[in-house]
């Protein structure tokens, strides 16, 4: 995927380009493997390492349905984030050192909101091998990022029928519509459900914003993107237009542009290396600080801190 075209790069005309003023970034993601599935990593990338407070997404794709290991991720911890679980197809089993234990299925979100630190594990059920949808984090703020950890599952969520699609609000308001997940920041996150034809999305000015294809390519402003590649859009746009030959999902994630540093090293979202230092020790010597899990999966060690200022999660 090359960048977006620039009005330098088409040949001048009398008839101006429509959607010249909208500068879309495509941002190539990576591919890590966990757990020996494949995953797409489009957040963080050193081209962007937050939209809004979003600083983590992983994908699990389609490809995985061959995967031989169903996905099966053991106790471990996080602290200063919350995350967000969404699945396209499939059904995991959450449990936490809450004592939460909560199944998930397509089109529910489950919002763990570690605070000052909460550890879980995630396992496809049984005959549910085939698993796909996104992982994401959420930095929490300087004001909440201590707080208690908290645990919540959203069954049903609300949803908007917008031109040939249907917005599902995962957290945060869209198009009217407005979800009743906790929220520390402003942001926003929603599953588009497009069918044929174009769609033209309303967006929050205020926020910058980011699509990701969950199965299929679509265009965006006219370009194509795909699976893999975040398309990242500025604040300032207060709508973009979709189309697709075919329906499929994106994921739409915005928010205020996060402007605290962040310091992201495996599983901890902090700010300082002493942070994230004393609770790797902390997991490790198995402290009171993050609990413990009710499961049969393997708990994973933090591996040694890093002896640079360095960001590198990993899972
Ligand atoms: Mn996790």
């Amino acid at each position: 995927m090359s960048g977006p075209l620039k009005l330098d790069d088409v040949e001048t005309s009398s008839s101006p380009v429509e959607t010249a003023d909208v500068d879309v970034d495509f941002i190539q993601g990576r591919e890590v493997s966990l757990g020996g599935r494949r995953i797409l990593r489009t957040l963080p990338r050193r081209a962007r390492r937050t939209v809004g407070p979003w600083c983590f997404l992983d994908q699990m794709t389609p490809d995985n349905a061959l995967a031989e290991n169903p996905m099966a991720i053991g106790p471990h911890p996080h602290m200063g984030l919350q995350t967000v679980t969404w699945l396209t197809a499939g059904e995991v089993l959450h449990r936490d050192s809450l004592g939460v234990e909560q199944t998930i299925s397509p089109g529910q979100l489950n919002l763990m909101s570690s605070g000052r630190g909460v550890a879980h594990a995630e396992q496809a059920l049984p005959g549910s091998s085939h698993t796909e949808g996104v992982q994401l984090w959420v930095a929490q703020p300087e004001k909440t990022r201590f707080s208690e950890p908290a645990f919540e599952h959203h069954a049903d969520l609300p949803s908007v029928d917008i031109d040939n699609a249907t917005a599902s609000v995962m957290v945060g308001a869209f198009a009217g519509a407005i979800s009743s997940a906790r929220r520390d920041t402003n942001h926003v996150g929603v599953q588009i459900s497009a069918r044929h034809g174009q769609t033209v999305l309303p967006l929050d000015p205020a926020y910058e914003h980011a699509l990701l294809a969950l199965d299929l390519p679509f265009r965006i402003n006219g370009q194509a993107t795909a699976p893999g590649t975040l398309a990242y859009l500025r604040p300032g746009h207060a709508e973009i237009t979709l189309d697709c030959d075919e329906p499929l999902r994106i994921l739409l994630i915005g928010g205020e542009p996060f402007d605290e540093p962040l310091l992201m090293w495996w599983n901890f979202v902090a700010r300082t290396r002493d942070e994230v230092e004393s609770a790797a020790a902390d997991w490790n010597a198995h402290s009171d600080k993050f609990g413990s899990v009710a499961t049969e999966l393997e708990r994973i060690e933090a591996p040694i801190p890093p002896s640079t200022r360095s960001v590198r999660p990993t899972q």
